[in-house]
């Protein structure tokens, strides 16, 4: 049974529309996937650029602050003739050479043999420095060495060591020409501190996610600002000798990426680096991603459900009811849900096809149930005249006969014979005896009988009246008056007793019983017929179940 009232259900129409407007969304999804991803990289790569830049910017700073104590060291004339003198007033001029400058937390001044002679901080006098390798690359260079980083014993902090070769001119007295070296210890932290400070955007000063760090080659943090803490540990960016990719993703132990932009220092093994969390970056992109996609799926969701929508009541609900409309006229019955028209598009079509073929079954079948009635009638009709036949004879007796074994009715039967009709045939000729024939069962049928009455030509110019509610008396009325009718009809008969065509009729009457049946209520009719023939013909002889056995007619009338 189909549901033609088309439930709130998903059907497979509706479900395939929702499915094709998904698919033909999917490329949209996935072009905005894939420009959101492309914004992201974007972003990701201005901020790794923003974040090298940093780096390059805090490596020319960091330049520019070792010159600065380059030259802040370059004193040399007057510190050896002081050194030369006595030390505690060398000692005043470090001091006040330590006190002048932010980022040197104490200076020595060494002899050409590395020994130290004279200490901002009083201490390490005579010390022997000379297997430095910064001490010793500042006996050979002109410039500024810088050590790898170190911790000051003296102030337990990390420091970076220089050292610079004063000139000729500052040979000290009583060791020939041999040039002082001045050494420095530089705060590593207020180093980074301030390439910290100048590198990020003042604006961000307040935004903690940008972090600046010096790393030495083992990737071991030296400084970090703004977080102090981070100093000692180690971050997870390539090793040094990878060369110089200015830009990095990294994965912290905590499972944070970062982004790090980094440049090595000219000088100590050190390089510089910017980190700024992946996510903190991406955050904008990714939101703005996500509401796009959000949309585009609100978007995709409204757009099949309103075609689903669409589809159940411009395709689904018509082809329900053309389907209700098939199973109508499957059983039987003129369609009553036919969808009117016009339909949507091929559907109109459909439509069309659809109530010219019901148009026709109907029309088909209104013709056949035509043929069939006819042919049914036909069945029942005796052809030469027109009157029920044998066959309706015997359906009409046992219903009748039904009939009366549950009203307790009685019932009669007449037999009427056409008299000599063999001699009728032989002296007009067949054609005239199937006249004479039509003209009897004429007369027979126009007799005044009752509507269950029914008159029948059982064979030959043998007819039969069959009278439901008639006893034999009754019957043998209507039988009189059927024999006068034919005789009435004077139809000539030379060679008939009474010269024209007549006819003998055996009456007989019964109330149907479970015991008997209509077979032998037909044999006395007949029997009654015979004895009318024997009586003499063109007469009414009546019969009765009861005294079937015993064949006693008895004439009513003699002609
Ligand atoms: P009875 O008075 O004893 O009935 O004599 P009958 O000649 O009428 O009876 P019988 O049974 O000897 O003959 C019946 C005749 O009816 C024989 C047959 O040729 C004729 N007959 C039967 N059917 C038809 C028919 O359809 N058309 C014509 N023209 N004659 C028929
Ligand atoms: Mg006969
Ligand atoms: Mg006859």
């Amino acid at each position: 049974m189909i549901d033609a009232r088309g439930s709130g259900r998903l059907g497979g129409v509706g479900l395939a529309v929702a499915g094709l407007i998904l698919l033909a969304l999917l490329p949209t999804l996935l072009l905005a996937w894939w420009f959101a991803a492309a914004s992201r990289d974007e972003v990701v790569s201005r901020a790794a650029d923003r974040l090298a830049q940093g780096a390059q910017l805090g490596s020319g700073l960091y330049g520019q602050m070792l010159l600065a104590v380059e030259r802040s060291l370059a004193v040399e004339p007057t510190l050896v003739s002081l050194a030369s003198g006595d030390r505690a007033s060398c000692e005043a001029l470090l001091r006040r050479e330590v006190d002048s400058h932010p980022f040197v937390m104490s200076s020595l001044l060494l002899g050409r043999d590395g020994r130290v002679i004279c200490s901002s901080s009083g201490r390490g006098h005579g010390i022997d420095l000379s297997d430095r390798p910064y001490i010793q690359r500042a006996r050979e260079q002109d410039s500024l060495s810088v050590g790898e980083p170190l911790v000051a014993r003296t102030a337990a902090m990390l420091v970076l060591p220089v050292a610079r070769r004063l000139g000729p001119s500052a040979a000290l007295p009583g060791r020939g020409d041999e040039p002082a070296i001045i050494a420095a210890a530089l705060d590593i932290d207020g180093l980074a501190r301030r390439l910290g400070e100048i590198v990020t955007d003042p604006s961000s000063l307040d935004d903690p996610t940008i972090e600046v760090f010096l790393v030495d080659r083992d990737n071991r943090i030296v400084a970090a600002w703004p977080d102090r803490k981070r100093k000692g540990q180690t971050i997870a960016l390539r090793p040094h000798r990878d060369g110089g990719a200015p830009v990095q993703i990294m994965r912290e132990e905590g499972g944070t990426s970062l982004i790090a932009g980094l440049t090595p220092l000219l000088t100590g093994g050190i390089r510089i680096v910017l980190t700024e969390p992946l996510e903190v970056v991406t955050k904008p992109a990714n939101a703005r991603f996500r509401d796009v996609l959000a949309l585009m799926i609100g978007v995709a969701l409204l757009g099949a459900g309103l075609s689903v929508l669409a589809a159940r009541r411009v395709v689904v609900l018509p082809l329900l009811a053309l389907a209700r409309s098939a199973e109508e006229v499957e059983e039987g019955g003129r369609p009553t849900a036919l969808p009117r028209g016009p339909l949507f598009g091929e559907l109109e079509t459909l439509r069309r096809a659809f109530a010219r073929m019901v148009d026709e079954i109907l029309r088909r079948e209104a013709s056949l149930s035509e043929i069939n009635r006819r042919l049914a009638d036909l069945a029942q009709r005796d052809p030469l005249t027109g009157i029920a036949n044998r066959r309706a004879f015997d359906a009409a007796l046992a219903q009748a006969w039904e009939r009366g074994r549950q009203t307790g009715e009685p019932f009669g039967l007449l037999i009427i014979d056409v008299d000599h009709f063999k001699w009728f045939n032989d002296t007009y000729g067949h054609l005239e005896g199937d006249r004479c024939l039509v003209r009897v069962a004429h007369a027979l049928s126009a007799l005044p009988l009752r509507p269950n009455d029914l008159v029948a030509r059982l064979g030959g110019e043998e007819f039969a009246i069959l009278l439901p509610g008639a006893d034999a008396v009754g019957a043998a009325k209507v039988g009189e008056r059927a024999r006068s009718a034919v005789a009435d009809l004077m139809i000539l008969h030379e060679r008939s007793p009474h010269g024209v065509v007549t006819v003998s009729v055996g009456a007989a009457a019964a109330v149907p019983t479970s015991l008997g049946d209509a077979k032998a209520l037909l044999a006395a009719a007949d029997r009654a017929a015979y004895a009318a023939k024997a009586g003499g013909r063109n007469r009414v002889v009546i019969d009765g179940i009861d005294s079937a056995q015993q064949a006693r007619p008895a004439v009513l009338e003699v002609r």
